[in-house]
């Protein structure tokens, strides 16, 4: 039986993983398919305190599970496929065919990128079509690109891009960008980086990998198609709560609904990150969320004894 299990392994995930070790509560965190969750998937986190020089999404999940281990955490690299919260203890299964109890559970599942369900996607998934830069960058040296979105991620993303592509344009689907002033700046200045403003991609289309995409223009409704060898995709997020459905309160996108402690409406189920913020989602919030929900499991498991 345990006292307490983590399920994510972001920042908030890992966060709370520490502080449920350091209150000797000996968390299980089980990591899930995506080993450091979205912020691994990031190039360059510049905006994390701590790191004045700035460091890589993969470089800060290895210290941040490093930090948790040491105190205790107990990580299991799967991914769970069930969960019974109307009974106590709580009951999870995992893909690896493990079973387990617990006493309260921390969901930091987190969100994932959301796709754009055009013909193509997913056919060309791994051959042209992708929406992890920092996996999948390398293999576009001398090649033409597209990123979709007008967010902070398309334009972040897409300028790592530029240090493989000959060109990289982002196609947006308004005339401007949703993305903070500073990268707007940096992505105007870079010769390697272009913009199509007012498009949405239709179709994705090649023979075996990625040779061009369709483009319908939003204001003239216009049909045009462009050749590329690669389509980036950041579009946003959905949150990673199909586990939950009947189980939990969710408002219309999928997010969990917490309380300002972050309590779901089950007594010791507990949310943190972007599994319920749609608002802020920067790594340093979700890792501010997964210390509250372990100080709060924390007080949960005490009340429990008493
Ligand atoms: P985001 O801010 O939600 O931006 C998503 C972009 O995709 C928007 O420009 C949106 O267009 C567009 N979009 C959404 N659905 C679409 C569709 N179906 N077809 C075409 N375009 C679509 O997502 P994000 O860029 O991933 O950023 C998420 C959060 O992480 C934000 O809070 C961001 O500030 C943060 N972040 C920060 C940094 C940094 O500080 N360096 C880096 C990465 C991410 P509209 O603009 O028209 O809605």
């Amino acid at each position: 039986m345990e006292n307490v299990i983590i399920i994510g392994s972001g920042p908030a995930g890992l966060t709370a993983a520490l502080y449920a070790a350091r209150a000797n509560l000996n968390p299980l965190l089980i990591t899930g398919n995506e080993l450091g969750g979205q912020i691994a998937t990031t190039t360059d986190v510049e905006n994390f305190p701590g790191f004045p020089e700035g460091l890589t999404g993969p470089e800060l999940y290895d210290l941040m599970s490093r930090q948790a281990e040491r105190f205790g955490t107990r990580t299991e690299v799967d991914y769970v496929t069930e969960v019974h919260l109307q009974e106590r203890p709580f009951r999870l299964k995992t893909q690896n065919g493990s079973e387990y109890e617990t006493k309260s559970l921390i969901i930091a599942t987190g969100a994932s990128p959301r796709k754009l369900d055009v013909p193509g996607e997913k056919e060309f998934l791994g051959r042209g079509v992708s929406y992890c830069a920092t996996c999948d960058g390398f293999f576009f040296r001398g090649k033409d690109l597209v990123v979709v979105g007008g967010g902070d991620s398309a334009l972040q993303e897409g300028m790592f891009l530029t240090k493989f592509a000959t060109k990289v344009k982002v196609i947006h689907r308004r005339d401007s960008l949703r993305a903070g002033a500073v990268l707007q700046e940096r992505a105007r200045k870079n010769d390697k980086m272009g913009f199509i403003w007012n498009k949405v991609v239709t179709l994705i289309e090649g023979n075996g990998k990625v040779e061009s995409v369709r483009l319908r223009d939003t204001v003239t409704g216009e049909e045009s198609a462009i050749s590329v060898n690669g389509v980036f995709v950041y579009i946003g997020h959905v949150p990673n709560t199909h586990l939950f459905v009947g189980q939990l309160e969710m408002d219309h996108e999928g997010y969990l609904v917490v309380n300002e402690r972050l309590h779901t409406k089950i007594p010791g189920v507990f949310a943190a990150g972007e599994v319920h913020d749609k608002v802020f989602r920067q790594a340093v919030v979700s890792a501010g969320y997964g210390c509250m929900a372990a100080m709060e499991a924390e007080k949960y498991l005490a009340n429990l004894e008493n």
